[in-house]
């Protein structure tokens, strides 16, 4: 199992180091099924949020209509699996922030929130490499619940890597709190955009998402080579975050995904109708020791930064082991699924089953 298990984790190591290298964006498979068509029969002029990837008709009407530019068009309506990329931001109200873009290494960010993202999609059906969408119109959109009205937050044009940067000044107050939607003109598709702007004591369950809440890291894979393949849960893995959530306790997702695994990841999340949180995935390729880095890195800002206090974690790789010991979570809440289960004292979750789990500690735990 154990080797079998690294065999995999090399494997997607080998697999993303050659798409980093292709020149585009790694990326994955997202079922582009999930949210294509729109939402509903027509009643979408009352819509107060979207299903990203592909929301159908607007709610909002957008500045420009059709692409900027031919060869994205083709590479769109060739390749409609989104690997679009949008940050999200964390922090404290009025205080230290970081946005899951940066390097988590750097100082903290403090001000203004900025919403990066990417426009991109795969290639060639691989669903591994992401291709830019250059120089494309992106508008930035967000259901304002007191004026019951969809407001936007400004308009840009992707750089020639895809990128967009939207740093709206006086107007962001009432979008806080709410997804802001970030809409490639061209064709009305969107990504989201989340800020989580918690005070210090904030209870938070942490969750890695490969193998932990997938059956495994094979899921992925099976994703990446099709994109309308649906990755396994583990046994209960959605009832269990749900159970949390309806607690009061906030779910963070901390996953090694490169950030142009987003897309895929928040549809899936959607999907599977697990609680939405922030997903916090990786500036690059990271395995082993840089997972373990990164993961841990992150932590310390959650716990030590934020001063967000973490009541659970969830993880199945020797690296979440390792890196929740490294930003000092104890052992009696490190859950570990999977062949690494109850490795290094931490709580052992069997046979990919959270039920017994659930019953035993999750539905006690008084609700916050
Ligand atoms: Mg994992």
């Amino acid at each position: 199992m154990l080797n079998r298990s690294m065999h995999v984790a090399a494997g997607l190591a080998l697999l993303l180091a050659v798409a980093c290298r292709g020149g585009g964006d790694g990326s994955g498979g997202d079922g582009g099924s999930g949210g294509s068509g729109g939402s509903g029969q027509g009643g979408l002029s009352n819509a107060t949020e979207l299903q990203c990837p592909y929301p159908g008709q607007l709610p909002f009407e957008l500045e420009s209509t059709g692409f900027q530019k031919a060869d994205n068009k083709t590479l769109a309506d060739n390749n409609p699996r989104s690997k679009d990329e949008t940050a999200d931001t964390l922090g404290l109200p009025g205080g230290v922030i970081a946005n899951t873009f940066i390097d988590v290494a750097g100082s903290p960010a403090a001000g203004d929130i900025n919403y990066r993202g990417r426009k991109a999609r795969t290639g060639n059906g691989s669903g591994l490499l992401g291709f830019p969408l250059p120089e494309e119109n992106v508008s930035l959109w967000y259901y304002d619940p007191s004026a019951k009205a969809w407001q936007t937050l400004g308009r840009t044009t992707t750089d020639t890597n895809g990128y967009y940067d939207v740093t709206p000044s006086p107007a962001l107050e009432t979008a806080l709190g709410q997804p802001v939607y970030a809409v490639l003109e061209g064709d009305g598709s969107c990504a989201e955009h989340y800020d989580y702007l918690l005070p210090s004591g904030t209870k938070v369950v942490l969750t890695d998402i490969d193998g932990t809440m997938t059956l495994s890291d094979e899921e992925l894979f099976k994703q990446i080579d099709d994109g309308n393949y649906d990755p396994l849960e583990n046994t209960s893995s959605s009832v269990m975050m749900n159970k949390w959530s309806d607690k009061g306790y906030e779910v963070v997702y901390l996953t090694a995904r490169p950030h142009n695994f987003r897309a895929e990841t928040r549809a899936w999340l959607q999907e599977h109708d697990f609680p939405v949180g922030p997903v916090i995935s990786a500036n690059e390729l990271v395995f082993d020791e840089s997972a373990r880095d990164y993961k841990s890195a992150w932590v310390e800002r959650l716990t030590g930064d934020f001063g967000w206090d973490i009541i659970a974690a969830y993880g199945n790789a020797e690296s979440d082991v390792q890196a929740y010991e490294d930003a000092g979570i104890p052992k009696d809440i490190t859950f570990i699924i999977g062949p690494f289960a109850g490795s290094s004292g931490t709580q052992a979750i069997e046979n990919n089953d959270y039920t017994a789990h659930i019953s035993d500690f999750v539905d006690p735990y008084p609700a916050n």
